[in-house]
């Protein structure tokens, strides 16, 4: 792929990855002598993991059904976001694209790679410039941040599609949220355009946040990047079994995802009725958004009652995020704030 191939870094092009045991022999034997790993099988944890979750990519195959090339599995969506940086963004020389307010690891993986960061902010609407998008793009852009349902702000962004054609760089899509959210992925639109890559986790809808299970879905040029950078074993056995189980029970995660975006409505109800509350956002995540007349003062009322929430007054005046709970977890933040 001429086109994509002319954004990746030259020393990445270039680069020998290193090869494990298990990528030098891949057929089934009686006895591995390959890898330096202890042969005492006590704990079934004494063998090192398929390094590219061929099992496990079968599985995400199937669910969301496209092809195991288009796929990779990073230690978190922070391990996708980190590895694009390092296969498309030249430090010291090529710049990306970001909207805030927006998920704050965009920029920390930016500054740690050393690639200078271009912020072009959401509007009112928290919608995106698209015009200063455009305007902004050099020939050093290589990449351009889209979060959506966007964290904080909690709403889809519109008008993504019209960049396929319009920008030049590599166009990642991230879709944490895309669970509770009634827009469509982006998912099936990377065959038909290779500079986009749509991320996604596990960590919200699916309840594995404590696994570290990140997804990229691209074009197979960009996934074979991925995969000559990733560290060999990047997502360890354990994961890949408590994953694969977890994925087996669609009707579990359907029904939590059905009643956390019932709850999220109950919840935008109950905040209307506080006079303190300036303004609820529509959600199209497992949160809200709102503002309100002193964010510190709410956020430390509740922190003494033990529930926490996120102050985000920092990134916007006076507005906080909470993250939607369980019914009864969500009762009592309720019922707390009447007291407030
Ligand atoms: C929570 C979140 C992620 C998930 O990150 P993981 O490393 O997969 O846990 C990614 N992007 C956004 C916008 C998020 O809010």
């Amino acid at each position: 792929m001429k086109s994509i191939e002319k954004l990746i870094r030259p020393n990445m092009l270039n680069l020998k990855p290193y090869r494990s045991a298990r990528d030098e022999f891949k057929g089934e034997a009686s006895v591995y002598l390959d890898a330096n790993e202890n042969p005492f099988n006590l704990n079934t944890l004494n063998r090192y993991p398929d390094p590219l979750q061929k099992i496990l990519k079968m599985k995400i195959s199937e669910i969301k059904n496209i092809s195991v090339d288009n796929i990779f599995i990073g230690n978190g969506s922070d391990e996708a976001i980190d590895l694009l940086f390092r296969i498309f963004c030249e430090p010291y020389q090529d710049n990306v694209i970001i909207c805030p307010p927006t998920y704050g690891m965009y920029e920390v993986s930016a500054n740690i790679n050393a690639v200078e960061i271009l912020n072009v902010p959401l509007n009112k609407d928290f919608q995106l410039d698209i015009d200063k998008i455009l305007s902004v793009q050099n020939i050093n852009t290589k990449l351009l941040f889209l979060c959506s349902p966007n964290n904080p702000t909690a709403n889809n962004l519109e008008n993504i599609a019209f960049l396929f054609k319009h920008f030049k760089g590599i166009m990642v899509i991230d879709e944490a949220y895309i669970d509770f959210s009634n827009q469509t992925s982006f998912i099936q639109q990377i065959s038909k355009n290779p500079r986009v890559v749509v991320l996604q986790t596990l960590s919200k809808a699916w309840g594995l946040a404590g696994a570290r299970v990140g997804l990229a879905f691209a074009n197979p040029t960009i996934i074979e990047q991925f995969n000559r950078v990733k560290p060999p074993y990047n997502i360890s056995l354990v994961n890949q079994q408590v994953t694969l189980e977890k994925l087996s029970k669609i009707d579990i995660y359907q029904n939590q995802v059905n009643e956390i975006v019932n709850q999220r409505e109950w919840l935008s109800l109950q905040f209307l009725a506080f006079s303190w509350v300036k303004k609820i956002y529509p959600s199209q995540a497992n949160f809200l958004f709102i503002e309100v007349e002193n964010a510190y003062k709410i956020y430390d009322f509740l922190l003494n009652q033990g529930i926490i929430i996120r102050n985000r007054h920092t990134v916007m005046t006076n507005h906080l995020r909470i993250t939607v709970g369980t019914t009864e977890e969500n009762q009592k933040l309720i019922k707390t704030l009447k007291h407030f």
